[in-house]
């Protein structure tokens, strides 16, 4: 799924997936960096994947949240396009937040097929939050 426009698009095996563009707006498919997502690109996100996804739950007014997020950039600069990485803000998403009963963030979550997988809440280093991926994608 593009993060741009968020056409749906199909990666050809043959063609490494960072160099892939979107078929739609001609964006890069993975830029290497967290995607922030809506309430209503979120759920198109998790369903239309079959890669991994991680989602960093998170608020401005969260201290350990700001802490995590280089760690968070830079792990998904090293995992993707092997596994997508999105942000939810949960100020201005509060319906995700519910729906997903974040009670304390930042809260990770990973995702299959539109299922959760794993989940965890505190902030983590990047070495950490790397492990913690591998070992549930596994
Ligand atoms: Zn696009």
């Amino acid at each position: 799924m593009c993060p741009h426009c968020t056409a749906i698009n199909r990666t050809p095996v043959e063609r490494p997936a960072e160099t892939a563009k979107c078929g739609a707006c001609h964006n890069p498919l993975f830029s290497g960096k967290p995607v922030a997502v809506s309430d209503q690109s979120f759920a198109t996100h998790l369903q239309r994947n079959d890669i991994p996804v991680v989602v960093d739950f998170w608020a401005d007014w969260c201290g350990p949240c700001k802490m995590m997020a280089p760690a968070y950039n830079r792990v998904a600069a090293e995992l993707e396009p092997h596994v997508r990485f999105l942000k939810v803000d949960t100020e201005a998403e509060q319906q995700l937040a519910a729906q997903y009963n974040i009670r304390s963030i930042p809260t990770l979550m990973l995702f299959r097929e539109g299922k959760i997988v794993a989940q965890r809440a505190g902030a983590l280093d990047a070495t950490s939050l790397r492990a913690w991926i591998e070992q549930n994608v596994a």
